[in-house]
């Protein structure tokens, strides 16, 4: 019996068109995808409002979606209108009034060479409530490892695309960090400089300063990220893309995750694991709890998420 104890609100995923029980598998163990990584996937939030959930960023989750399947030279099975309509009706068969949406598009069953010859792309979409990534405290700011192995480079894979085989390190690091005690791992990238977490984005404010780096220090330009700067310069933060060092990072006023899982999370507490021979005491960032921009800033995106601020009212779309 499958258990949706992980999957809350999980009563059906839907594969190429059609609707099936959440309990009921219907991929073959050969499918190209499960051996391969041959795959991409898109993680979306669906959030209450007043007039029933609306799916945030919806079109800028696609189009990444999208990219990423010609990244992996995929032939995608359905249009983007057809995704987007896919999404929305996930989200209403599952009668959720906010979730998670997971949308897969991976090279199925055919064969099992490494080239996916007579292996056709499918798409498959689930939705549950996910609350709290990082767990229900990580609101108070969580801790981090600086891992040891650097992120995958940017002139070795495509950044722009999400693709499956990429998260093996993302879950080897968020192991790491989690078996050592922390909340979660940071990546540096081959530059020595920070990168990313296994799957968020970081921001850093240092004298008012709203920081974040870019695609060429290995990172995924996160839909969360564009979403935060756009609302720090409404709200009148000077904001910086530029790289971020290791010292740069621990010696912040503030720090903070993004990503649709994390949405914003402060990170309080920093350790650089990055030379396992040379580990160095944990970092408190400020005075160790959410700083002053990172809590405005989360304000304002919960009034984006949920409907109440009409500026933003654009990032949302309806399910009904
Ligand atoms: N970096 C990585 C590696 C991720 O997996 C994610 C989550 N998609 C992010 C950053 C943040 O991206 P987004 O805000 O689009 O979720």
């Amino acid at each position: 019996m499958i258990s949706i104890a992980n999957f809350p609100g999980a009563v059906k995923y839907w594969h190429q068109g059609k609707f099936h029980e959440w309990s009921e598998s219907i991929l073959h163990p050969m499918v190209h995808a499960l051996h391969y990584g041959t795959s991409t996937f898109e993680g979306i939030r669906a959030y209450a409002t007043d007039r029933g959930p609306a799916v945030f960023r919806l079109s800028d989750h696609i189009d990444r979606f999208l990219v990423s399947a010609s990244v992996l030279r995929m032939s995608p099975p359905f249009g983007k209108d057809e995704i987007m309509d896919a999404v929305r009706s996930v989200v209403r068969e599952n009668g959720l009034r906010c979730g998670y949406i997971r949308p897969l598009m991976f090279y199925a069953y055919g064969n099992l060479g490494l080239l996916p010859k007579t292996s056709p792309a499918e798409l498959v979409i689930g939705a549950w409530e996910w609350g709290d990534y990082l767990g229900e405290m990580a609101d108070k700011g969580v801790s981090v490892l600086i891992v040891p192995r650097r992120r995958i480079h940017h002139t070795q894979m495509d950044m722009r695309a999400k693709l499956g085989g990429i998260y093996v390190q993302s879950a080897m690091s968020a192991l790491e960090a989690k078996t050592r005690g922390f909340d979660e791992a940071v990546f540096l990238n081959l530059e020595g400089r920070v990168a990313e977490g296994p799957g968020e984005n970081i921001f850093i404010v240092k004298d008012g300063v709203l920081r974040t780096n870019m695609i060429t220090e290995s990172i995924l330009e996160g839909i969360t990220r564009k979403t935060v700067l756009e609302i720090a310069a409404d709200l009148g933060h000077p904001t910086k893309i530029a790289p971020i060092t290791g010292e740069d990072l621990c010696g912040a006023d503030e720090a903070f995750f993004t990503g649709t899982a994390v949405e914003i999370t402060p990170i309080t507490r920093v350790t650089d694991g990055s030379d396992p021979n040379a580990p160095k005491p944990e970092r408190v960032i400020g005075k160790g709890k959410p700083g002053p921009v990172t809590c405005g800033i989360e304000t304002e995106f919960r009034k984006a998420v949920s409907g109440k601020a009409p500026r933003y009212e654009k990032w949302l779309t309806r399910i009904d």
